[in-house]
């Protein structure tokens, strides 16, 4: 049963008829980096099972939003903005393992906009699902990794900026810790990152308001003890009226970029921990894809579709919560 501070048992009545998932996504999605371990034809190969075996109706299905530049100021530096709007080779954009083509990182800003329609959905719905997005490890003033723009932080403060939510936390379960979101957060009381990683794999740590660093080869039943007791202990620290998940699958055993050991089941009873606890209380829960380097395109987009159905299976139990006794 979910415990969460302010909620009450049948919190799912603040989505009516709800809570329900709805997704963002677009072909677009597609930016063509050539042969790179990053693999993006995992988010048409989502997009296309959502709807083909998941059989998600078109009017849960939604496209980007539109992106101006003041959304963007909300998180990165303006010296930064400028160096991406030109598509400048700097100290700021070289940081990135992506190349710096006007293409890229237009994509990148393009994305920031399903980022922001996720979140707002999550708001009027239960789950906003994005399948795209989760880049944590974008600074302020520069890019890492596969990161340019944070959209899951410019979401946050669209929502703050139009009034829906206040208090955020940020559950990051990719393999790698959410360096950027601890960054960009760390003064801020009002928004909880908790990062559970591999300790020993990139990037350089910051510091979140609770890290759980794993050793290597970590299995699933040790995995979700730690989660599970993080989240009780989060829920006495702090209630957040918005749950973004940055929900990567590369702590997935296959994973060519991670060092942990969970299997397909595993990463499914994380995501319903994730979920049953927040969908359950009725407190709104963003998703954003994140990373995901299994062996083949296919199979990270299944891990992803993963996610999906355990949101689903979420919001399913939540709204039989709510039907009166027969
Ligand atoms: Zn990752």
């Amino acid at each position: 049963m979910i415990a969460s501070g302010n909620q009450t048992a049948s919190g799912a009545q603040r989505f009516k008829p709800g809570p329900f998932v709805h997704y963002v996504y677009e072909d677009a999605a597609y930016v063509d980096i050539g042969a790179h371990v990053f693999p993006v034809d995992k988010y048409r190969l989502t997009g296309r099972w959502l709807r083909e075996e998941l059989f998600v109706p078109p009017d849960r299905m939604h496209g980007w939003l539109p992106v101006n530049d003041e959304q963007l100021e909300r998180v990165h530096t303006p010296g930064y903005l400028r160096d991406l709007r030109e598509a400048r080779s700097s100290w700021a954009t070289l940081s990135s393992e992506l190349p710096v083509t006007r293409s890229v990182i237009d994509g990148f800003r393009a994305m920031v906009g399903g980022s922001v329609a996720a979140a707002t959905l999550a708001i009027r719905h239960g789950v906003g699902f994005h399948v795209g997005g989760g880049f944590h490890h974008a600074f302020p003033d520069h890019a890492e990794g596969f990161c340019y723009l944070h959209d899951v932080a410019i979401a946050i403060e669209q929502l703050r900026a139009d009034g829906e939510c206040e208090r955020v936390l940020v559950v990051d379960t990719d393999v790698h810790q959410g360096n950027g979101t601890a960054i960009i957060y760390a003064q801020d009381a009002d928004t909880f990152t908790y990062s559970i990683h591999q300790e020993n794999n990139y990037p350089v740590k910051q510091r979140s308001d609770l890290d759980r660093g794993l050793d290597d080869g970590i299995e699933d039943e040790a995995y979700l003890e730690h989660l599970q007791r993080d989240l009780v202990a989060i829920a006495e620290r702090f209630e957040p009226d918005f749950v973004a998940y940055v929900a990567g699958v590369d702590p997935h055993r296959d994973d060519q970029l991670g060092g942990l050991a969970l299997t397909d089941e595993g990463l499914g009873r994380r995501d319903r921990l994730v979920f049953d606890r927040y969908v359950g209380a009725g407190i709104p829960v963003g998703v954003f894809l994140a990373g995901g380097y299994a062996p083949s395109a296919d199979a990270t987009a299944r891990l992803h579709l993963g996610t999906a159905m355990a949101a689903e299976d979420a919001c399913e139990r939540a709204l039989r919560d709510l039907q009166p006794p027969s």
